[in-house]
């Protein structure tokens, strides 16, 4: 049997791990954020409708500017911003894997603020750029102070801000964002794949765009928009930047039906949002169930929880799996990870938690 180490493998991919969370066949899968709602029938039928028109063409390439596209997304985004502000790929992390290609590489670092996103390591370490790893506040939250001395202790060249953060769902205000765009030279990127679960009246970066070159906001339609399987991420920002993702990007990446699906989603924006309100009150519930049983739920501006309080993350994670619900055990010590599901699964893995009994280290925090 051929074991990794035995091909010639880039030296700085030896040793590494792929991302892995768990894909298990479970009735209650509450472990990668998605938005467990399907997406509404009407809308469903109008998507078959488009990709059915779609392939009678795809013996050609698609259309490699997907212009309808970034119609729409600058449409939805509003901001003033049209289709020349607006990139997308297949998924975010092929957006972000991009900006990557196009402004870090060898020679360049990349400052992100543990813990965060598990893919900006992996990414940065496929594109051989530098990780570095800065500090948080208490409560992981980011301080404007905090993050400004990490950007010029480290000088970057580019910034990852996750705003809300995934693990720990902490809100990130503008005034952070704005000041490390100030201390840095380098790009920027505020990745809101959240958004829309914020808080009604938050305040987005994409209010920060105009005159800051260097400033880029992330969004993806895996989570709010339930569209996690049809790989859709974007990005808004100055057209220069659109300009450089163009040099890295492989022609024709968005596929026809891609595209198609996209754009009849987002033909029906407010049915495919209709669950958001719904999902933000489970998150709701789920830190106030979780408090009643002793944990200590952190603030979430998200569609998830990080709780503490868990005496033994891994039995707990074991335990709930053998009632068939899955959650996330992101490594942090004493702590768990969970998604607002329907109001069903909320119940389901509150009433299963329950019966594990309130003591799972309670006393830990
Ligand atoms: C889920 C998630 C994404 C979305 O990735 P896609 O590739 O668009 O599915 C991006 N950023 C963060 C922080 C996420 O949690």
């Amino acid at each position: 049997m051929t074991l990794l180490s035995d091909l010639p493998l880039r030296d700085d991919l030896r040793g590494q791990v792929p991302y892995g969370a768990p894909q298990l066949h479970v009735p209650v899968a509450l472990n990668v954020n998605e938005n467990t709602h399907p997406i509404p029938e009407p809308v469903a039928v109008d998507i078959v409708r488009a990709l059915a028109q779609a392939v009678q063409t795809v013996n050609r390439y698609p259309d490699r500017e997907f212009t309808e596209l970034r119609e729409r997304l600058a449409g939805y985004l509003g901001h003033g911003l049209t289709a020349n502000n607006i990139w997308a790929g297949n998924g975010s992390n092929e957006v972000l894997q991009q900006v990557l290609q196009a402004f870090g590489g060898p020679g360049r670092s990349l400052l992100g603020f543990v813990p965060t996103y598990s893919m900006y390591s992996i990414l940065a370490s496929g594109t051989g750029t530098e990780w570095v790893a800065g500090d948080r506040d208490a409560d992981y939250r980011l301080s404007p102070d905090t993050a400004v001395a990490w950007v010029t202790r480290t000088n970057p060249d580019l910034v990852f801000l996750c705003s809300p953060n995934n693990p720990t769902g902490t809100p990130l205000s503008l005034d952070t964002i704005a000041a490390v765009y100030e201390a840095s030279t380098g790009i920027v990127v505020v990745d809101e794949a959240y958004a829309e679960f914020g808080p009604v009246g938050t305040p987005s970066a994409l209010s920060l765009l105009p005159g800051r070159e260097r400033l880029l906001v992330s969004r993806t339609m895996s989570k709010a928009f339930a569209f996690a399987g049809a790989r859709v991420g974007y990005l808004a920002a100055d057209p220069a930047v659109t300009d450089a993702l163009r040099l890295v990007r492989l022609p024709y990446h968005l596929s026809a039906l891609t595209q198609a699906a996209a754009n009849a989603a987002l033909a029906h924006t407010d049915e495919m949002l209709a669950m958001v309100d719904d999902i933000r009150g489970q998150r709701d519930r789920l830190v106030q169930e979780l408090t009643r049983l002793g944990y200590a739920p952190h603030e979430s501006g998200s569609n998830f929880v990080l709780f503490g309080g868990v005496a033994d993350p891994h039995a707990t994670f074991e335990a709930l799996l053998a009632e068939g619900i899955l959650i996330r055990d992101i490594g942090i010590p004493g702590h768990l990870r969970v998604t607002a599901g329907t109001r069903a699964e909320t119940t389901a893995f509150v009433e299963a938690l329950e019966r594990l009994g309130r003591a799972t280290g309670a006393e830990a925090e």
